[in-house]
């Protein structure tokens, strides 16, 4: 727990990049610290930005519901961003305030030793994925990928995305989404059994 306090502090005091100048409070994470399973996005949106939690607002809720479609609960993992402070008009982190906040993103990793990683949106997914960068998303989603030794990788979309494609229909992305979230949540149940 100390070295949670430890990073939290560090995260909330953070000037390492240019996204401090215009954030109001760093989103750090939220969730179960002892889960098998964390999810990362890419960074705080305005919503977000104010009230410092991840996935609030339209989006966030879309995000709720999509838990709640194959009865997981965000309380039951932990969620967070690769960047912790809200790039201005939502844009995406450059490529050196990633760098720079992926190091809080790995220290989170490390104290969860999480089974299985779920990477929400391109960004995310690329991060983890380095060798798969040029591939979309769409390839890339509700597959399963090694990553560092035995953590399975599995990439979804991200919800803002589906908020823009709002079909239900067999083979749309929120359909799609609804099979992967089948998947994460099997592979999560088969981690509880071996428990
Ligand atoms: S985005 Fe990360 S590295 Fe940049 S100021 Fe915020 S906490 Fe620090």
């Amino acid at each position: 727990m100390e070295l949670w306090k430890e990073l939290e502090f560090e995260i909330k005091h953070c000037s390492k990049c240019n996204l401090h100048f215009n954030r109001k409070i760093p989103v750090i994470g939220e969730g179960d610290i002892n889960t098998p399973i964390m999810f990362v996005g890419e960074a705080p949106g305005a919503e977000e930005d104010v009230i410092g939690k991840p996935f609030v607002g339209k989006s966030g809720g879309l995000f709720t519901k999509i838990f709640n479609s194959v009865n997981l609960s965000r309380e039951d993992v932990y969620i967070t961003n690769i960047v912790k402070c809200h790039p201005k008009d939502n844009k995406n982190p450059e490529d050196d305030e990633i760098k720079m906040c992926s190091q809080y993103l790995e220290t989170q990793i490390a104290l969860i030793n999480p089974k299985i990683i779920v990477t929400v949106g391109l960004i995310s997914t690329k991060w983890f994925l380095k060798e798969k960068a040029n591939i979309g998303i769409t390839k890339l989603r509700g597959k399963i990928f090694n990553w560092e030794g035995d953590i399975k990788v599995i990439p979804i979309f991200h919800p803002s995305y589906l908020l823009r494609n709002q079909s239900t229909t067999q083979g749309s992305p929120k359909w799609n989404t609804w099979q992967d979230m089948k998947l994460i949540k099997n592979e999560y149940e088969k981690l509880k059994n071996r428990d």
